[in-house]
């Protein structure tokens, strides 16, 4: 993809471990690239089919400046979030923060970090049975929604559902809500996980009564099969509970490992 290119854009900031570099500040330097389709600027000249490089020159200088972090990995990652933010057009993003007068005690030309980040689409299943079921869910929805890793978010109609694998509990609320995000599979775990323990998930019987169940279905179209994370989510295609709300918003989508559609899987759950 094409790419426009901020190198060596000086920043002064108090990041450090250290106490004096948080009180005297140092001198940082951004080199930023912007992934952007730019044919469309290229053919008319017109800024508005591109992305102003002044602006995001802005945009970098106020995440480096607005809060002081121990770290400059905290750093880059603050600034690759307000420059993808910055922009519908900017799809990737990476950023490098160099730190030439980092506090080292030997001869060194800089040290730095540089990470990319990018906006990805991921299918979240929600359940509950425990609880005040429907505001448990629209709390969940709303800190998703919230969170600063996360935009775009659509939800699904909430469904009653019959229990599924252990049946001696009450019905369910269930639903699903797909987002963009620019946290990794894991890192959205996290989230996930953090979400449902406030909810005061507990974990007594495998598949008993929750008052938050959310599950990863789909992430792009990842396949990853990890001790703590398996997606897309390995039971999904059995389960009306998920694919019905999955059908609603993504029907299109191509499973990556079973090669059909949401809403041909639906289908021939339902013929089963
Ligand atoms: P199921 O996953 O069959 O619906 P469950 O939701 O009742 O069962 P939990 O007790 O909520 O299972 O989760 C157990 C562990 O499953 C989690 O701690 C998590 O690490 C792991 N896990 C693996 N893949 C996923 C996924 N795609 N989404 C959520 N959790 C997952
Ligand atoms: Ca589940
Ligand atoms: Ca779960």
């Amino acid at each position: 993809m094409d790419r426009i290119c901020i190198d060596e854009l000086k920043i002064f900031a108090h990041h450090g471990v250290f106490e004096h570099e948080n009180i005297n500040g140092q001198n940082f330097y951004v080199n930023a690239v912007l992934y952007v389709d730019t044919e469309k600027a290229g053919l008319t000249d017109e800024l508005e089919h591109s992305v102003d490089y002044g602006m995001v020159c802005g945009v970098i200088k106020e995440a480096m400046t607005q809060k002081t972090y121990k770290l400059i990995e905290a750093a880059a990652q603050a600034v690759a979030v307000a420059v993808l933010k910055s922009s519908p057009l900017i799809v990737r993003t990476d950023i490098e923060i160099r730190k030439p007068e980092a506090p080292i005690d030997m001869e060194f030309g800089s040290v730095s970090v540089k990470i990319s980040r990018s906006w990805h689409t991921a299918l979240i299943a929600l359940g509950s049975n425990i609880g005040d079921s429907k505001s448990i869910i629209a709390e969940a929805v709303k800190k998703i929604e919230q969170n600063e890793y996360i935009r775009n978010i659509k939800q699904s109609s909430l469904i009653v559902t019959k229990p599924y694998g252990y049946t001696e509990q009450g019905d369910f609320l269930n639903g699903a809500l797909m987002c963009e995000t620019v946290l990794s599979p894991h890192g959205l775990l996290d989230l996930m996980h953090g979400i449902e323990n406030e909810a005061g998930r507990t974990r007594e019987i495998h598949w008993g009564p929750r008052t938050l169940d959310l599950d990863l279905i789909f992430y792009d179209k990842n396949i990853i099969s990890e001790p703590d994370l398996t997606v897309p989510h390995p039971d999904m295609q059995n389960r009306d509970f998920v694919l019905r709300p999955a059908a609603e918003l993504m029907p299109d989508y191509v499973h990556p490992v079973l090669g059909c559609k949401v809403s041909e899987l639906l289908e021939r759950l339902n013929e089963k």
